[in-house]
């Protein structure tokens, strides 16, 4: 019953509850705001996407992670793929790298951070719908293979039809590759990112940067590297956010 009416939730049950507020919280404003259609789009496309068997990365996954914010957003976040710890905890981003990307949101303006820990809970100032090119996690440690992230392509196309961003920011490979439609192989977000281009569509722009979990991975090698991406995906968010408030 509950999973009908929210979908998707996961078998974490202080996740399913954060879920379930931060969901009515959002559907409300839609509401107000006269998203209410989109809101129940979004709701449709979810029970699609929870209903997914189309690739192999189903079998280790019992709950998809669509994004909880609201339909209505100048910016998408796009991040690789949930982590084991997301799909523990029910919650994308819920870890290290989760900590490094909402503080730089935070930074940037973009959202509030209301709760850390238990329970991390966002409240977005002016619409920032985070989400995964791949829907699904992939056993730990591991990244989706090529034919998984194009198996998944389609559900991001979907969310970024009703979502309508202005500016989508593709954090690592597997996001730029999935929202240009490039090879993966032909992606170097070391070479790429910072500089905002034009999407497929011809109306979105999309900031390539670093994905949080390298951010975090090079902090913990030591040296200047993890401050010298830290600062860079600041530097990015910094500009995609301020395109996003600015666009038409
Ligand atoms: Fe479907 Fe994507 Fe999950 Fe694969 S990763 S089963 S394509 S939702």
């Amino acid at each position: 019953m509950l999973e009908d009416l929210y979908p998707g939730l996961g078998s974490n049950p202080a996740g399913a509850a954060r879920k379930i507020f931060q969901r009515w919280v959002n559907y409300e404003k839609d509401k107000q705001m006269g998203f209410t259609e989109e809101a129940d789009q979004m709701k449709r496309l979810t029970r699609r996407m929870t209903a997914c068997t189309a690739c192999a990365l189903r079998s280790n996954c019992d709950s998809v992670f669509y994004g909880d914010q609201h339909v209505r957003s100048n910016l998408m976040i796009v991040g690789s793929h949930p982590e084991s710890e997301d799909m523990e905890h029910s919650q994308l981003f819920y870890g290290a790298a989760g900590r490094v990307l909402f503080e730089t949101l935070e930074l940037v303006g973009a959202v509030k951070v209301l709760v850390w820990d238990p329970l991390t809970y966002v409240l977005q100032e002016d619409g920032v719908f985070i989400t995964t090119a791949v829907k699904c996690s992939p056993a730990s440690g591991k990244h989706p293979h090529v034919n998984e992230i194009k198996a998944c392509q389609r559900w991001l196309g979907q969310q970024i039809g009703i979502v309508k961003p202005r500016v989508i920011v593709a954090m690592g490979n597997t996001a730029l590759a999935t929202l240009t439609g490039r090879p993966l192989t032909t992606c170097r977000i070391s070479r790429e990112r910072g500089a905002m281009i034009v999407a497929p569509d011809k109306k979105t722009f999309i900031m390539p940067t670093w994905d949080p979990g390298y951010v975090v991975h090079r902090s913990e090698k030591g040296g200047s590297g993890g401050e010298m991406a830290r600062n860079e995906l600041l530097f990015d968010l910094k500009a995609a956010w301020r395109a996003a408030c600015q666009v038409g």
